[in-house]
């Protein structure tokens, strides 16, 4: 069973199509579920309406999902158990610096994705007086995992990342801990998703693990950029995919993807494309790169 889970901040783009495209097919082609979950848990920054919209240009489409759509905003309590389960164990300590106090600490050297790697200060317990903000689990171990696409991966928690949070300071729940308390309810066993994922993933394991949960295979897609190599995002300007012509936009998400579908598909209808991808579908021919520049397309 897989799943396509969009955080509800921006339209869906070019790069949210391919997502959901290769995770749908895959799922589809492996005699699967394939599930939608709205990954709103940083409700300050969802863009009211922006899921609803992203569900329903998914369907225009033609994308058809099983069961029903998770939303995360409604599952603080399920998350907050979670939480409870982590502090049981004693793999999580209460922090109180601010986010300027950890950009003044001198020595703190950076994490591998170029973040502010946490020096500690709080580990072995809080400063006197200060008040607990947020929670961070203490990272620890080597995390390796076979990526179905990207190949054989490797972490050192505390070199790599450092004491990450699981619930933030302003009262949210941090994605990290949202989406394997989800991936596991939800009984997913292939998470087919972005490449600007890849680097969040040992950091899943590591909380399954944590908390006992099965761990999913994981395949992470080539990334769709701009012509500057940008992932599309709100923060990049990417434009929506033109819903006027789906068809169009799903034969150049097949080939980014590598499958190649033939020049005949532009002009078919949505569901002959959705016809030749389940025919065709190979996780096999996706390109073993992280980013790869999205096509010239019509777009709103
Ligand atoms: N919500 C994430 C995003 O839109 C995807 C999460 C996932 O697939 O694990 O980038």
């Amino acid at each position: 069973m897989g799943r396509f889970a969009p955080t509800p901040s921006g339209p869906l783009h070019f790069g949210s199509l391919v997502a959901a495209l290769g995770s749908a097919l895959e799922a589809r082609c492996q005699g699967g579920r394939w599930l939608v979950r709205v990954e709103d848990v940083d409700t300050p920054r969802a863009v009211p309406g922006m899921a609803e919209a992203m569900l329903a240009t998914l369907e225009r489409f033609g994308f058809e999902w099983d069961g029903e759509v998770l939303w995360q905003s409604r599952r603080a309590g399920i998350y907050a158990t979670a939480l409870e389960r982590l502090k049981a164990g004693g793999h999580v300590f209460p922090c109180a610096c601010s986010r300027r106090e950890l950009a003044e600490v001198p020595d703190s050297a950076l994490a591998r994705d170029g973040s502010l790697r946490y020096p500690g200060t709080c580990r072995n317990g809080l400063p006197t007086g200060a008040e607990p903000r947020a929670w961070r689990v203490k990272a620890e171990g080597l995390i390796r995992f076979e990526d179905v696409i990207q190949g054989c991966q490797e972490e050192e928690l505390a070199r790599d990342v450092g004491d990450y949070v699981v619930f933030r300071a302003d009262g949210v729940f941090a994605y990290q801990l949202a989406v394997v308390v989800d991936d596991a309810e939800q009984g997913v066993t292939h998470v087919v998703r972005g490449a600007d994922l890849l680097g969040s993933t040992a950091r899943q394991i590591h909380l399954q693990t944590l908390l006992g949960l099965p761990v999913p295979a994981y395949a992470h897609l080539p990334v769709a950029t701009n012509a500057a190599g940008e992932k599309l995002s709100k923060q990049t300007l990417a434009r929506a995919v033109d819903e006027g012509s789906p068809s169009h936009a799903l034969a150049a998400a097949l080939d980014f993807l590598g499958q190649h579908p033939p020049n005949g598909l532009n002009g078919a209808s949505v569901r002959e494309v959705w016809a030749w991808a389940l025919e065709n579908w190979d996780l096999g021919r996706v390109s073993r790169v992280l980013q790869g520049v999205a096509p010239e397309l019509n777009y709103i």
